[in-house]
């Protein structure tokens, strides 16, 4: 192994036991700079969008703009390994892999300082908080980054199931459009003996539920595919002299475009609002967790296709979208852009399983796929 591999896998595996939840990535932005900064990047933005990095190599700023994005949040998940590279911290770790995405691009950094591109620029993008949906936005959102233009923006993320290095593609949709939904039910509490002098939202949320429920249509092969997940419910509370008068329920919506989740998201409410008028209930509908479909611009994903054959690697076209969520997908709705999959293993634990851990034996590949289809774009 070369010593910049060995560099990588040390600063992948020092990440890894180091994890921040989404917004609260300070140390992991400080080991990142710590990284970059003897590099001597032709530009450093910090505390982009938060804690977000933007390190800039080359100085041509009329020439072709590349954006490649990596991510640098952790999640709430305890860690069940017990490798040395273990989290140190009780019920967070990277189990999406951005760890390794992390090394992968701050290999195409190290590459990139030692053969500094004469023609157009490289921006490297360290976001934070893609696992809630808020840091593609917060970076936009910022100043120094709006004031930008990108030509081209990629980014890939690992995936478990697909042979060890192998591209996935897709022009149009790679990830799903996805909004999460809370419906808050209030009605009136009152002694469990007698609920006939209150109003328990009990009937309406078990409505709720078979009717959302009913909503769903998660075949993926179907261009209406449509999946309604519920993710939390509560109602009332854990006290048996009490008949419950509030309720909420939580549910994600995922459909393969942004025009199809806004239907769906109006049917959910409607439905939650017409059962509330039924039931007598107060309503309150909320929407968080904003995902807007990855569209894969059909040149940029040409020039992914092309560096996997040039490069060796293995392509595999997909024939629908992953039905995740994505931030990246407000890039590619303001930039021509694409992100694509790099298979981690087929025998890799899922993506936020407890046991999964990004495999090393990936970096390289990472590193020469972004670095090689950064420099076509600029040289082309
Ligand atoms: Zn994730
Ligand atoms: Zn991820």
């Amino acid at each position: 192994m070369n010593a910049d591999l060995e560099e990588l896998t040390a600063f992948r595996r020092d990440l890894h036991t180091h994890p921040e939840v989404s917004g609260e990535e300070y140390a992991t932005a400080t080991r990142v700079l710590d990284r970059l900064r003897p590099l001597r990047p032709d530009g450093l933005l910090e505390e982009l969008g938060g804690t977000g990095i933007l390190a800039t190599f080359g100085s041509d700023g009329t020439g072709p703009q590349v954006l490649l994005r990596c991510e640098l949040d952790a999640l709430p998940i305890r860690e069940v390994n017990t490798f040395g590279h273990r989290s140190i911290y009780d019920g967070v770790s990277h189990k999406c892999g951005h760890d390794g995405h992390m090394a992968m691009l701050t290999g195409v950094a190290m590459k990139l300082a030692a053969d500094r591109p004469r023609n157009g620029r490289v921006h490297l993008l360290y976001q934070p908080a893609e696992e809630n949906g808020a840091g593609a936005r917060s970076v936009l959102d910022d100043p120094r980054m709006s004031e930008r233009h990108f030509d081209l923006v990629l980014a890939l993320h690992n995936l478990p199931g697909y042979p060890l290095g192998s591209v996935v593609v897709r022009e149009g949709a790679f990830t799903a459009s996805v909004n999460s939904m809370v419906i808050v039910l209030e009605g009136k509490t009152s002694h469990a003996a007698e609920p006939e002098h209150g109003l328990n939202p009990a009937a309406a949320v078990a409505e709720l539920l078979q009717g959302a429920l009913a909503l769903d249509n998660n075949v993926p092969e179907d261009p209406a595919m449509r999946v309604v997940t519920p993710v939390h419910v509560d109602l009332g509370s854990i006290d048996y002299g009490i008949s419950a008068g509030r309720a909420e329920v939580h549910l994600t919506l995922r459909c393969w475009h942004d025009q199809e989740l806004e239907q769906l998201e109006q049917e959910t409410e409607d439905l939650a609002r017409k059962l509330a008028r039924d039931h007598g209930l107060d309503v309150r509908v909320r929407r968080t967790h904003t995902f807007k479909a990855n569209q894969n611009d059909p040149a940029a994903a040409g020039l992914v296709r092309e560096t996997a054959q040039a490069t060796g690697h293995q392509l595999v076209e997909r024939d629908h979208p992953f039905k995740w969520g994505e931030d990246f997908g407000l890039f590619t709705a303001r930039y021509t852009g694409c992100m694509f999959g790099l298979g981690s293993g087929e025998r890799q634990p899922a993506l936020h399983n407890p046991d999964y851990d990004f495999p090393d034996a990936l970096i390289p590949h990472g590193v020469e796929l972004l670095h090689t289809a950064a420099r076509r774009f600029l040289d082309a």
